[in-house]
C-alpha cells in the first residue's frame, strides 16, 4: 500500500498461486521422474556389471568395449539422478534434516581423503589445515555434500600433480571453507552462471571427468540452508578459489578439551 494524492492510499494486490503451482508442479515433476528412473537405471547397471566380469568365453570379450560403454553411460545417469534427487530434497524440505553441532574439521579430513581417492594416479597434492575447534550448527549429511561437490571439483579441474589447499577457519564474520586449486581457472563471464542446474563451461569436460552439471547448484542450495554464501575467484590458466561463508550465529565453538 502506497500514499497517493492528498489522503488516499494505492492497494495492490496480486494474484501468485497460478506461479506457486507451477512452480510446486515443477518439483514435484523433477522429483518424481528421478524416483521412478532410480530402479530401472539400479537394474540395468547392476546386469552390465556382472555381464562385464564374465571375461569366460569369445563372446564375452568381444562384447566387453560395448557392455564397458553401456555400464559407463548408465552409471553416469545414476549419478544425475542422485543428484536431482538431492536437489529436489534441499528445495521441498523447509529445514535442514537433522540440525546438530557439525564436527566439519573430522568430516574435512575425510573429504580430503575421498579427494584423494579420486585423484588416484593423477597425484594431486591435497592439503587441509582445519581449526579443530569451529564447529558449525547444521546438517551433516547436507555439509558433506556441500564440501565434496567442491572438492571434487578442484581434483576433476585440475590437471595432474597440482594442488589443492582446504582451509576451515572462524573470524569475527562468521566460519569459512576455501579451497584454492591450480587448476584451470574459470573466465569471468561464466562466473556468475556456475550454480545454475547444467550450466558447464565445457561439457565434454564435465561429462567426460564424470560430471552432472549439478554440482554447484547443491552447494548453493546447501548454502542458503545455513545461512552461507559462495564467493568464486577464478584466473583461466592460474587456478580457483572457492570460499563459503557461515554466519556467525551459526558457528558452534568445541572446546579443545571437550573434544579429546
Ligand atoms: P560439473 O558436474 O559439470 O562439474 P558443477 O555444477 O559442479 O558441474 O560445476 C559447473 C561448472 O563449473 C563445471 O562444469 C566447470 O566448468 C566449472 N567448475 C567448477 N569447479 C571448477 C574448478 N574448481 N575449476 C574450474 N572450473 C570449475
Amino acid at each position: 500500500m502506497i500514499p497517493y494524492a492528498t489522503d488516499q492510499r494505492l492497494l495492490v494486490a496480486r494474484d501468485i498461486t497460478r506461479i506457486q503451482q507451477l512452480e510446486r508442479m515443477r518439483r514435484d515433476f523433477v522429483a518424481n521422474v528421478s524416483h521412478e528412473l532410480r530402479t530401472p537405471l539400479t537394474v540395468v547397471a547392476g546386469y552390465l556389471e556382472t555381464l562385464l566380469d564374465d571375461d569366460s568365453d569369445e563372446a564375452a570379450r568381444r562384447w566387453h568395449k560395448m557392455l564397458k560403454a553401456m555400464y559407463e553411460q548408465s552409471h553416469r545417469m545414476q549419478g544425475i539422478v542422485e543428484d536431482l534427487l538431492m536437489l529436489s530434497r534441499l528445495e521441498t524440505q523447509a529445514q535442514p534434516e537433522q540440525q546438530q553441532p557439525v564436527a566439519v574439521p573430522g568430516l574435512l579430513a575425510q573429504v580430503r581423503e575421498d579427494a584423494q581417492r579420486l585423484s588416484g594416479e593423477q597425484g594431486h597434492q591435497i592439503s587441509l589445515e582445519a581449526d579443530p575447534e569451529v564447529w558449525l550448527q547444521g546438517s551433516e549429511s547436507e555439509l558433506r555434500s556441500l564440501f565434496s561437490n567442491l572438492a571434487f571439483n578442484a581434483v576433476r579441474y585440475t590437471p595432474a600433480g597440482g594442488r589443492i589447499r582446504m582451509r576451515w577457519y572462524a573470524d569475527a564474520q562468521g566460519a569459512h571453507f576455501a579451497i584454492q586449486d591450480t587448476g584451470i581457472g574459470i573466465a569471468a563471464h561464466h562466473i556468475p552462471r556456475l550454480t545454475e542446474r547444467f550450466y558447464r563451461v565445457d561439457v565434454g569436460r564435465s561429462r567426460g571427468s564424470g560430471g552432472t552439471g549439478l554440482g554447484l547448484a547443491i552447494v548453493k542450495h546447501v548454502l542458503l540452508r545455513h545461512d552461507g554464501q559462495l564467493d568464486i575467484d577464478s584466473q583461466p590458466g592460474q587456478g580457483s578459489t572457492f570460499r563459503c561463508d557461515f554466519a556467525p550465529a551459526r558457528v558452534y565453538r568445541q572446546a579443545r578439551a571437550a573434544a579429546v
